[in-house]
């Protein structure tokens, strides 16, 4: 999801594909006035046979306060609302798109007590960021989905995303390293 004039356009895409593809998701970002309201409108034109995937984000652009929360504390009640909301509509698929541990244990909270299974919602974070939250959650039996941009314009979008917070860059080259360890270990082994 880009900035908030788009939100329109995405979501009636959105609807329009989970006719024939079920399986294709939105994204709603927290800080923007209007979700709680998207959010409610969506858990009611969704039913458990066939739940809309909702990833859920703080929300990543500068909007203007007209249509936006701006500070920290109202973003993060804002995200803590919507998990709430997620968590309680069958209709929806909560995917929590953060890399706040606060909000994912509010999340594991928030599922506990809609009795939704791990299985039925996610957690989700981008590749190269706090691989050591992705695996602890995963080890405790969290579905834990990795976010890796591809296509034609991955790099901009990815170093965009990088940008965010610096401290990153060290995760990520790390990461690729140790990826292109194993590899050369593994065509070592098989040459
Ligand atoms: C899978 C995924 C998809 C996204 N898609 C969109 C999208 O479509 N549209 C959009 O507007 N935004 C998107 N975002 C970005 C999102 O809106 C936030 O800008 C971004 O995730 C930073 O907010 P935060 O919730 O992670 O935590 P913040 O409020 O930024 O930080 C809270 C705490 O989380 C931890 N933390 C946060 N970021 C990092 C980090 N990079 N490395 C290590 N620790 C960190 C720190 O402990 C920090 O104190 C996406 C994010 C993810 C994870």
């Amino acid at each position: 999801m880009e900035e908030h004039r788009t939100v329109d356009a995405a979501l009636g895409i959105g609807n329009t594909l989970r006719q024939d593809f079920p399986l294709t998701g939105n994204v709603l970002q927290a800080n923007l006035r209007r979700t709680e309201h998207d959010l409610a409108t969506l858990a009611q034109s969704y039913a458990a046979e066939a739940p809309a995937r909702i990833r859920y984000v703080k929300g990543a652009y500068k909007e203007s306060v007209q249509v936006a929360f701006r500070s920290k504390k109202e973003v993060d009640r804002a995200y803590q609302r919507g998990i709430d909301r997620l968590m309680s509509a069958p209709g929806l698929r909560p995917m929590l798109g953060t890399h706040d541990p606060a909000m994912l244990d509010y999340g594991l909270v928030a599922a506990d007590a809609a009795g939704r299974t791990t299985t039925a919602w996610e957690m989700q974070l981008l590749f190269g960021v706090r691989p050591d939250l992705q695996q602890r959650y995963a080890a405790a039996g969290q579905t834990v989905r990795v976010y890796l941009p591809f296509g034609r314009d991955w790099y901009p979008y990815f170093m965009r995303r990088l940008a965010e917070r610096p401290a990153n860059l060290a995760f990520f080259l790390r990461s690729l390293r140790s990826t292109r360890s194993r590899i050369a270990r593994n065509s070592a082994s098989v040459g």
